[in-house]
């Protein structure tokens, strides 16, 4: 087994640094293990941090991204629950059907790929449908790389008293997320999109009118593993009782995400977002040269999602990034697979470097 040394500039994962891929090396501790439990505590207390949140209950979920979402619908919903899911690509896509398992009637709210969401029309679906408990939206929708702004939705939510959920897996490290001040419930996002970690742990922070839904539960959640009312007891120590056994920790990942995330607040989050900001522009003003268009009007930093040119072999120039430059970029998916190409630079992989180099390897492959 020799993995290659590939630059990932695809949809996820995202470049490692080295740091944190040795910090996967260290002793493994026993998951009660009072020094574990104080990495763990650090890991919850960075993790509000870059959530911008006070939030007590806010940790990460064992699993990726999808486990987070799961976690946060099984146990908001209750089955019959009515909920809103705004749909412009895949994730959201993906919500309705998780959603949909926990015994949710879904009204979904649908925009054309690659366009966002405004309040207004938010606010129409939960006049249509009154008896809404929570409405689901994806922040950074890594499908069609659009960027939908959260400000001002928790305020026609709320009226509502239903629950606002956010899925922040590429936004989260690469983009500002702020759950308090954008009155966000409930967000889960992922280890390796803008936090540049390997994938492993689901980030998820519940605010406190979601712990009241979940308090106020008739029936027990669905999921067993993913039970945060049974979670909380050993994250938080919350629950009376102290730190319960309930599942082992991955351990060597949680050591993972303390470096990623040491690394993420020693550069800061807005210096962080910066980057990111600067080397989407620097990526767009290249790629405009080449004579290539975005498929998104209003553009993610951390995911680029532009339409193949005509003549060009979608999956041919693909494979020649990868074999000829190690550079690996995604396809596109559902109704735009071999329609656009999506490049990721997150976390680690937002440098000046890979975004010349991409260019640079594009201009040489598709002859311009
Ligand atoms: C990647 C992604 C997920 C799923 O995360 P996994 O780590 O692949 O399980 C969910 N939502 C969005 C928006 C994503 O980009």
């Amino acid at each position: 087994m020799h993995p290659a040394e590939r630059i990932l500039l695809g949809p996820g994962p995202s470049p490692v640094p080295q740091r944190v891929l040795r910090a996967l090396g260290a002793p493994t501790l026993g998951h009660l293990d009072p020094q574990y439990l104080a990495i763990m505590d650090q890991v919850c207390d960075m993790l509000r941090q870059v959530f911008r949140t006070g939030n007590p209950l806010t940790f990460p979920v064992s699993g990726t991204g999808m486990a987070g979402m799961e976690c946060i619908a099984v146990n908001l919903i209750e089955p019959g629950d009515e909920v809103i899911v705004c749909i412009n690509g895949v994730f959201g896509m993906r919500m309705k059907d998780v959603m949909e398992r926990c015994g949710a009637t879904v009204h979904a709210l649908e925009a054309t790929w690659g366009d966002v969401f405004a309040p207004a029309q938010i606010a129409a679906a939960l006049a249509a449908h009154p008896r809404t408990k929570l409405v689901g939206i994806v922040h950074a929708e890594t499908s069609t790389g659009a960027h939908q702004p959260l400000e001002g939705l928790a305020e026609i939510v709320r009226a509502h008293e239903a629950l606002l959920v956010v899925d922040a897996v590429t936004s989260l490290g690469g983009h500002d997320v702020r759950v308090d001040d954008w009155g966000i419930d409930a967000i889960y996002s992922g280890t390796q999109k803008c936090l540049s970690c390997p994938p492993g742990l689901a980030p998820v922070s519940f605010g406190p009118r979601a712990l009241a839904r979940l308090d106020a539960r008739k029936s027990k959640v669905q999921s067993w593993y993913l039970d945060v009312s049974m979670l909380r007891k050993y994250y938080t120590g919350g629950g009376g009782g102290g730190r319960v056994y309930h599942h082992t920790a991955p351990i060597n990942m949680t050591y993972a995400l303390h470096e990623a995330l040491t690394i993420v607040l020693e550069e800061g989050l807005e210096a962080r977002h910066a980057r990111h900001a600067a080397m989407h522009q620097r990526l767009r003003t290249g790629l405009e040269k080449l004579g290539l268009g975005y498929v998104p009007k209003r553009s993610l930093h951390s995911l680029n999602c532009i339409q193949v040119p005509s003549g060009a072999d979608d999956a041919a120039v693909r494979r020649r990034l990868l074999e000829d430059y190690g550079i690996e970029i995604g396809a596109g998916l559902g109704p735009m697979a071999g329609k656009a190409w999506r490049i990721g630079l997150m976390g680690h992989g937002a440098t000046v470097r890979n975004v010349d180099l991409v260019l640079a390897a594009l201009r040489e492959i598709l002859g311009r």
